[in-house]
């Protein structure tokens, strides 16, 4: 029986991705090594991480001035890495959910935190809209799609300070504009490659802070070329695959284009579905991450759907333990046909009932 993956991260890869990553295990550009075992510093690897870099400065247009970097520690790292770098004066969160939450909490180890707004009154179901942010922040930080809760901010905040964000689950959907922002990081594994490794992409001009800990300031890594210490190696391989592919598919607007499409597809089956419905604002919902439980009159079938689910080879659908229900998550490399597999599924379900 075909799988579909759904899981919110680690998640589905492409099939070149995995492909290409399973021959260098055995055999890594020629060189008779495994990339497991290969020195980071022989020059195969430095093509590698060098056309990592290089293409997502092109896939993202991503203006002089920035640096892109490879480190590990996860998004979780970038919590309080960003601060301890840019926060100088005081710096603007908005809260919309467990990893903003997260984010908020570990920027206040490092200084002054003005929290601009929360959705955690309603459980972060909604992205809050009616905010300001004070002119003498060094940035306002928020995070671009909110994995867990499934909400999305799509459009670019304009706040009047630099921006600073957490992509790791929306990361490449989309094309952005890099311009209007100090700082942007993304855990790879959602919509880049394996766990193990974050992208960080900075202005360099505005690392200025002096006496940080060597291996938490971005100078440091800016200096090495993500290369003071030794570099997930794998991950980033796996990721310039990735990163090959949505070059030869035609790029991020490409990738929004297939994003809008599937997500369209799922949510309008939640909408017409008399089993289930969406738990998020409308106008917020997710393209990466699709959260439903089933209507209120049906909730004792919420187990049966998911068995009937995973009969079908649908892999990943069960929901946060904040949400519950269902969560689906439809990244870059989710091919049409598994989320018209899911719909299908939802529509069979529904005739049993
Ligand atoms: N930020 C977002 C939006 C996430 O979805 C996650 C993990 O799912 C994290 C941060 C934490 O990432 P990591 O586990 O790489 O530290």
């Amino acid at each position: 029986m075909k799988k579909y993956n759904f899981y919110a991260g680690p998640s589905i890869l492409s099939p070149f991705a995995i492909g290409e990553t399973a021959k260098a295990v055995e055999n890594f550009a020629g060189t008779g090594l495994s990339i497991l075992e290969i020195s980071h510093r022989s020059k195969e690897f430095q093509a590698v991480i060098d056309e990592a870099n290089a293409l997502i400065k092109e896939l993202l247009e991503v203006p002089e001035g920035y640096e892109v970097l490879f480190l590990g520690g996860g998004a979780s790292l970038q919590f309080y890495m960003l601060p301890l770098n840019l926060l100088k004066n005081k710096a603007s969160y908005i809260d919309t959910g467990t990893w903003a939450h997260n984010a908020i909490g570990q920027a206040k180890l490092v200084g002054n935190v003005e929290v601009v707004a929360s959705s955690a009154d309603k459980n972060y179901t909604y992205i809050p809209k009616d905010y300001k942010v004070a002119a003498d922040s060094d940035y306002f930080h928020y995070t671009s799609n909110n994995t867990i809760y499934g909400t999305e901010t799509l459009k670019t905040p304009e706040v009047g300070v630099p921006l600073c964000c957490d992509m790791s689950s929306d990361f490449m959907s989309h094309p952005v504009d890099v311009s209007k922002f100090d700082c942007i990081y993304a855990g790879a594994q959602k919509n880049v490659g394996p766990a193990g490794v974050t992208i960080v992409i900075v202005k360099k001009d505005i690392l200025t802070k002096e006496g940080l800990p060597t291996m938490l300031d971005y100078q440091t890594h800016v200096k090495k070329g993500s290369m003071f210490n030794t570099p997930p190696c794998l991950p980033i391989f796996t990721c310039l695959q990735t990163l090959k592919w949505y070059k030869e598919l035609g790029g991020l607007k490409v990738m929004e284009q297939r994003a809008i499409e599937k997500a369209a597809m799922l949510y309008d089956e939640i909408d017409r579905n008399r089993l289930f419905k969406g738990t998020v604002a409308v106008e917020d919902r997710s393209r990466m991450n699709v959260c439903f439980v089933m209507n209120d009159e049906y909730a004792e079938l919420n187990d049966q759907f998911f068995e009937f689910a995973k009969g079908k080879g649908m892999v990943g659908i069960k929901g946060h333990r904040s949400v519950g229900g269902f969560r689906a998550s439809l990244y870059n490399a989710m091919p049409k046909e598994g989320v018209e597999a899911l719909v299908a599924c939802m529509k069979e379900f529904e005739k049993t009932v």
